[in-house]
């Protein structure tokens, strides 16, 4: 009998695209799924928890684990060192948990070539003034801070292309519907309901 398999979803967007609320309302609305939680080398903002929104790390502490091979994937972003944890996959999708790694663009490419079944979604923002504006509501940052963060967020944007799936958040509640279509048509494709539905097939054609 096959082992139930959880189905690992890669997330990636540029900052102030809504990433992290979207998936967080898409947790809170789909049963057996969860997010993975990144090790990071940046400091902890405010309301953040350690263990919660990121293990957070020193930077020789993280190249440590790099070097043991703890990591799935690895990258730096914005001059932080950010991870995810081999082990912790592994175990939550032979569980028959689904998993999303909120991760960039580097990890997303390192993650497809190691388990090409791994479904990825790419969110976009409506526009660049959006998203410029979003940016600029996020904090008191000056205009040379916004136009760096812009100009990341195009560069990260540039690699929508990889992606299996593309969702534009113009409205929260529609983009929040497509990310659960997709990972409902994902669940109903044939691996996953052979995986998951082993016996009942087996019964069915049964003589
Ligand atoms: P923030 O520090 O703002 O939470 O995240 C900054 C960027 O790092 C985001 O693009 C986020 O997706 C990315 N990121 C977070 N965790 C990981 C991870 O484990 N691996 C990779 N490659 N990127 C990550």
């Amino acid at each position: 009998m096959s082992q139930a398999t959880g189905t690992l979803y890669i997330v990636s967007a540029p900052s102030g695209a809504g990433k992290t609320s979207l998936v967080k309302a898409l947790i809170e609305l789909t049963g057996n799924l969860r997010v993975s939680v990144s090790h990071t080398t940046r400091a902890m903002r405010p309301g953040e928890h350690d263990g919660v929104n990121y293990h957070f790390t020193s930077r020789e502490a993280f190249l440590k684990q790099v070097g043991e091979g703890d990591f799935l994937e690895h990258a730096e972003v914005f001059g932080n060192l950010y991870g995810t944890s081999q082990q912790t996959v592994e175990r939550t999708l032979a569980e028959g948990h689904d998993l999303i790694l909120e991760i960039d663009w580097q990890g997303a490419q390192q993650v497809r070539r190691k388990l090409p079944n791994a479904h990825s979604i790419f969110i976009l923002p409506p526009s660049q003034t959006a998203l410029r504006e979003r940016l600029t509501q996020r904090g008191q940052d000056d205009e040379t801070v916004i136009d760096k963060r812009m100009a990341e967020a195009v560069a990260e944007m540039s690699h929508y292309v990889e992606f299996d799936s593309v969702v534009i958040n113009d409205d929260f509640h529609t983009a929040l519907d497509d990310l659960r279509a997709i990972v409902r048509a994902r669940h109903l494709r044939l691996d996953a309901q052979q995986s998951r539905h082993t016996a009942l097939l087996q019964a069915l054609l049964s003589e």
